[in-house]
């Protein structure tokens, strides 16, 4: 579960970890007040949903007078980021930054251990970073038992090449960071960029908290802060129905029955020029009623303009699946075309079940990618 920067800001500011004074608004108005209640100048105006990449996005925008910040409330409420509708901004006190660092803790799943990450190339996505400069992260593994250390955690800031004069606060943040991601659960804890200001001070400019589902539990603080917009409604109604959707950008519908078989039909649609509007996964064994969820949860998605679906039967069963989608068929035609490529366990009394059914059926998975995708694009 993913928090707004500004929840996850609350959540370091309580350990301690210094965060630029900040308010939310849901308003111009409220933005303008806002800087006026925070008094000095500049601010910066930040959209609130649940991605990074917000200000190359366009929706993070720095004002110098109450009056601006009004205007680009204004600008950045409604805005369309990913997929995802700008409904509360942050105003914040701007930093004056002099460098931008990267600190963050995550799972190593291939050492089994988090991974605490820290480096000197902080704003931008550090997936590039990793990816092009590799060696400008450094990394540290402690032992989930003892925690970072203080040795562990200064040797990062070595590393990382931290200027001297702010070691000891960057080693300090670290520290308070590892036992964040510990006490909340964290899939990810990440602070980027991590400014150094001109007067020396170091201070979180963003945070990004992604809590494991499975500590909600007893994440009772976290639950409290979970929002769900209209956007990703969709994918609360999945994860409580016990499948995986997650909403995608492109226009083909995709349901599949297994994680990688979902992945390989991912890649079947981009192979045939098209882009998939969602990843979903009906998971193993799923009944009819599942695979009749999954498909209405698709067709919700206005953007959808096919779906594709792609079973491969082991514990799923074809003429299950054929159920399901004959009963969304038999309450109204969809609104798309709907194609299907089914194999395996019963496919045979499956494509049996919908034969005269409104859907294309096609042996091979990239035989029906290719019709979703040709479809797709006839009703766009
Ligand atoms: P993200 O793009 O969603 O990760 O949003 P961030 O909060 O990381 O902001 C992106 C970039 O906006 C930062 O790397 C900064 O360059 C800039 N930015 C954010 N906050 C401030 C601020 O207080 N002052 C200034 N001058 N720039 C800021
Ligand atoms: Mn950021």
């Amino acid at each position: 579960m993913k928090l707004h920067e500004f929840q996850a800001k609350q959540v370091l500011a309580r350990a301690g970890i210094p965060i630029p004074d900040g308010r939310v608004a849901t308003t111009a108005g409220e933005a303008r007040e806002a800087a006026v209640q925070l008094g000095g100048g500049p601010w910066v105006v930040k959209a609130q949903v649940h991605v990074g990449g917000r200000g190359k996005a366009g929706g993070i925008k720095l004002a110098k007078t109450p009056d601006e910040v009004a205007t680009h409330a204004t600008a950045i409420l409604g805005m369309d980021i990913k997929g995802l509708t700008v409904a509360t901004v942050y105003v914040e006190r701007a930093a004056t930054i002099a460098k931008e660092l990267y600190l963050g803790v995550t799972l190593d799943r291939d050492r089994r251990r988090p991974v605490v990450m820290l480096s000197t190339v902080g704003g931008m996505d550090i997936e590039e970073v990793a990816a092009t400069t590799p060696e400008k992260i450094a990394r540290g593994w402690p032992s989930p038992l003892l925690g970072l250390l203080p040795f562990e955690a200064r040797a990062l800031c070595f590393d990382a090449d931290v200027p001297e004069r702010q070691r000891d606060a960057v080693a300090e943040i670290a520290q308070k960071l590892y036992r964040l991601y510990e006490s909340t659960d964290a899939n990810l804890l990440e602070i980027n960029p991590l400014f150094i200001q001109e007067d020396g001070s170091v201070i979180a400019g963003d945070a990004k908290l992604d809590v494991d589902d499975s500590a909600l539990f007893r994440q009772h603080d976290a639950e409290a802060m979970r929002e769900v917009a209209p956007d990703e409604a969709a994918e609360e109604k999945a994860r409580g129905l016990g499948f995986s959707y997650v909403q995608l950008e492109g226009d083909v519908g995709i349901i599949g029955n297994g994680a990688g078989l979902v992945m390989g039909t991912l890649d079947a649609v981009r192979n045939a020029g098209g882009r998939a509007a969602n990843f979903l996964d009906v998971g193993g064994g799923a009944k009819e009623d599942v695979v009749r969820a999954a498909l209405e949860i698709v067709l919700e998605n206005p953007r959808v303009r096919s779906v594709f679906i792609n079973i491969f039967g082991g514990i799923t069963r074809g003429d299950e699946v054929a159920k399901g989608i004959l009963s969304v068929l038999a309450q109204a035609k969809p609104r798309v075309p709907l194609v299907i490529r089914l194999a395996g366990t019963e496919a045979e009394a499956g494509r049996r079940l919908l034969e005269g059914a409104p859907l294309v059926s096609r042996a091979t998975m990239d035989d029906a990618a290719g019709e979703a995708v040709r479809l797709a694009r006839e009703s766009r």
